[in-house]
């Protein structure tokens, strides 16, 4: 099934001449299939294909494209257990955990195809003509928004289904009407290649036009630099690390037409242990940090990578508590041999930071590729001078950083970059002292958790995934839930415009049926 060729348009193609493999982190050894990195020639086709393809789609009505969508989801289930075993063959992540996020996958798939069916995601809005008002006569003015041309999309190594090929990214940018380019992560390259092959069958049985979607091949910088250099594309999605992101959104800077570039990078999600709750549920929350730590082997941008607590003797229990918790679990395998390489490296260089000390390690190295979990801690002083231990360990780490005072709390906290995430663990009553902290933490992330752990990203209309730079590239937008889709759009105003060439979601009678702002009032009424 798997032929590592590109996808471009509708054809299979193979003209490049580099070549690579995916390596099964487990068995710590080369999967069997050759893929062939996408040539230039290949990329450019795709890149025209994809701006042939971009006023046909953005053409068709948004019924059809939820078609287009259920039917992408349907045939990703329908590649069924083949594309369950490609993926864990590439990421050593485990059967339940492939399933889960499939399941995600088509869910994310269906969700944006209701949104499509219901319209109101273009935001219609409609000032009706007052010729007689004085001194000055009102023109019509109505609006919406359009999509914005063809995207490129840079799967993302840690979620090879959610946030790749057809990942959260890929569907927001489809429903909009946006055609899609995906440049493959190479260590999935079989997993990517698979779901862009459902999804190619799904645009040839909804007539959606070739150039709909395109998937290259490659293990290295050039294809998707490329890509981003191509003046047919007009927005970028990824998600990965803080200088792979940043090299995009500068490359992307300097284009002759700059485009947007929605990046996801580096996060540390603190977590603030408030010292009321320590008393009495230290042991609770012990237990739920070191599950939250080490899910997935620490690979996720939610993981809580720096602990802020005040140091008494019921943080030095929640310590204890802590290292037990997280040496009774057993490491896993990380997804590639770099990523587990990198996750050594971060972590060693954070243990020769000045201050920091050891609170628990699973030190044994069984099986290669595996993420060993860690917890260090430091004091706040030290944690205030050395903005290295600010920055993300990719894996299965935390800091902990021990407080003298709330004050101290406070000002370690204010020199916290932006962040996904953060978490604060308190009893009612110490939450409502608290206001200035709060203030803070909220100034510096797309999601303020209360008594909760930041890991687990519900999909849905109110979840912002987001957040002040370096979390991401424009903390405006969300990576997950509805409002994605509002990346890949930009408003366009129509004055005055005769009615029959209005589009449909403006015209007089209303013919979708959308719910719209006329003269400052939402309403599905005819005008
Ligand atoms: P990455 O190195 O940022 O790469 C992500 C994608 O972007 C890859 O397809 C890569 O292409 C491409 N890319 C990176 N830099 C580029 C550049 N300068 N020009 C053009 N393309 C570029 O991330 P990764 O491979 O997923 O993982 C590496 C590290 O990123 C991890 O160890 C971790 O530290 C971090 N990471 C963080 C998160 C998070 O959510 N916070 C998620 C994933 C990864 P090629 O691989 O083909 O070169």
């Amino acid at each position: 099934m798997l032929d590592g060729k590109n996808i471009i348009g509708f054809k299979r193609s193979k003209r490049g001449t580099h070549t690579f493999k995916t390596i099964n982190p487990i068995l710590n050894i080369e999967n069997e299939t050759i893929y062939y990195e996408a040539a230039s020639e290949e990329i450019q086709e795709a890149v025209s294909l994809a701006q042939q393809a971009s006023a046909i789609f953005a053409e068709t009505s948004y019924k059809h494209r939820a078609k287009f969508l259920m039917a992408i989801a349907d045939e990703i289930m329908a590649l069924d257990q083949s594309l369950i075993d490609v993926y864990c063959s590439e990421t050593g992540l485990p059967e339940g955990r492939a399933k889960g996020e499939r399941g995600r996958t088509v869910n994310q798939l269906r969700m944006f195809a209701q949104i499509l069916e219901e319209g109101s995601f273009v935001e219609a809005s409609i000032d009706t003509a007052q010729p007689d008002r004085e001194p000055v006569p009102k023109v019509d003015l109505r609006k919406m928004m359009l999509p914005l041309g063809p995207v490129a999309v840079f799967g993302a190594s840690n979620f090879p289904l959610a946030y790749s090929s057809a990942g959260g990214d890929t569907a927001s940018a489809l429903a909009a009407g946006c055609p899609v380019i995906v440049k493959g992560h190479p260590m999935h390259a079989g997993t990517g290649s698979m779901v862009s092959s459902a999804i190619i069958k799904a645009a040839k049985d909804t007539s959606m036009p070739e150039g709909v979607l395109s998937h290259l091949n490659s293990s290295g910088h050039e294809v998707g630099e490329a890509l981003l250099k191509d003046p047919f594309i007009k927005a970028v999605g990824f998600t990965g690390s803080i200088n792979g992101g940043r090299a995009l959104f500068d490359l992307a800077a300097q284009r002759k037409e700059p485009i947007p570039v929605f990046a996801e990078m580096g996060s540390v999600n603190p977590v603030v242990l408030l010292p009321e709750i320590m008393k009495t549920e230290n042991e609770k929350w012990a237990g739920t940090i070191a599950q939250s730590v080490t899910l997935g082997s620490g690979q996720f941008c939610t993981n809580p990578g720096i602990l802020l607590g005040i140091k008494n003797s019921d943080l030095d229990q929640f310590t204890e508590i802590l290292a037990t918790k997280i040496s009774e679990v057993v490491p896993a395998s990380m997804l590639h041999p770099a990523i587990a390489n990198k996750y050594d490296d971060g972590r060693s260089a954070m243990q020769e930071q000045q201050g920091t000390s050891l609170v628990v390690e699973f030190s044994e190295k069984t099986k290669p590729n595996i993420g060993r979990p860690a917890i260090l801690k430091v004091s706040a002083a030290e944690f205030r001078e050395n903005p290295k231990l600010h920055q993300e360990v990719f894996g299965p780490f935390s800091l902990l950083v021990e407080c003298q005072n709330i004050e101290d709390l406070e000002r370690s906290v204010s020199l916290l970059e932006g962040q996904l995430t953060a978490s604060v663990i308190g009893t009612t009553e110490e939450l409502r002292g608290y206001d200035y902290l709060l203030k803070q933490l909220e100034n510096r992330v797309g999601r303020l958790v209360f008594n909760g752990v930041p890991t687990g990203v519900e999909v849905c209309a109110s979840m912002h995934h987001g957040g002040p730079y370096p979390a991401t590239t424009d903390s405006r937008f969300t990576a997950v839930g509805d409002d994605a889709i509002k990346r890949w759009l930009r408003p366009v105003c129509y004055q005055n415009c005769p009615d029959e060439l209005l589009p449909a979601s403006l015209q007089n009678a209303n013919p979708l049926q959308l719910l719209r702002r006329v003269d400052g009032t939402l309403t599905r009424a005819k005008l």
